[in-house]
């Protein structure tokens, strides 16, 4: 099992900030398993220490959910030899509580991604089997037309014969070089959306995840950043 620092759990549960439960440390207010604590960087096992902060259990959350706005580059896995990995760009801090990706995007896509190390959210509302609702953002090549909305809701033959589902393509603007679409699928094919409008002729050159199922992109965090989601966001997905 993973361990943190004493401070770092502290501070973590929402106690206080670190220089503030270093203090609290200090006057002794923090015990570990019936003693008081000695040192902030004492390390904790959260699931298998019992911490008090002023004679109260230090609850530890078992499960928790990061929205990440992932950016071009990276590689939605927990590990990879030379890649770097969306767990990489997580605050160490963060890294303690051993999420993995909740679905995936292609490397070169940006947008919405769930990390979670609740394992049993992948059974729940984001199963496959629910068909939940992801929407995309899409720049392509060149121009799209109300053919390709038609073609898209009756559902596509891809290049290995599959036939998507339904899906809807709202078209932004529509240009002879590049055009900007918005396409909700109800399904999660390996490199979906690029090969969709590949059987309309058209290059994928920009992908943004910006919703899936009740979550949607929270606007503010650059590529690169994340949160834990709030309490109701996470309550929808369960
Ligand atoms: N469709 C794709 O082609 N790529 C993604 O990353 C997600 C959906």
């Amino acid at each position: 099992a993973k361990t943190m620092r004493l401070d770092k759990l502290l501070a973590h549960v929402g106690i206080g900030t670190r220089s503030e439960v270093k203090k609290y440390i200090r006057h002794g207010w923090v015990e570990v398993d019936g003693a008081k604590a000695k040192s902030a960087s004492v390390h904790i096992n959260p699931e298998t220490q019992v911490v008090l902060y002023k004679g109260e259990p230090v609850i530890y959350k078992a499960h928790v959910y990061f929205m990440m706005n992932k950016p071009q580059g990276v590689v939605s896995a927990t590990e990879d030899r030379r890649e770097q990995t969306v767990v990489d760009l997580l605050e160490e801090e963060d890294q303690v509580y051993d999420v993995f990706p909740v679905g995936r995007l292609d490397k070169d896509t940006e947008g919405l991604l769930l990390l979670s190390n609740h394992g049993g959210l992948a059974h729940g509302l984001l199963s496959p089997k629910r068909h939940v609702a992801k929407t995309y953002e899409a720049t392509v090549d060149g121009p799209v037309n109300g053919k390709d909305i038609e073609a898209f809701k009756a559902g596509v033959v891809l290049e290995d014969g599959y036939v998507t589902m339904p899906a809807e393509l709202e078209i932004l603007s529509s240009g002879d070089h590049k055009s900007e679409t918005r396409l909700t699928i109800y399904e999660g094919k390996f490199h979906q959306v690029k090969r969709m409008f590949e059987s309309r002729g058209r290059i994928v050159v920009f992908l943004k995840r910006i919703s899936m199922g009740p979550l949607k992109l929270d606007p503010d965090l650059m590529p690169g950043e994340y949160r834990a989601l709030t309490e109701e966001e996470a309550q929808a997905l369960l």
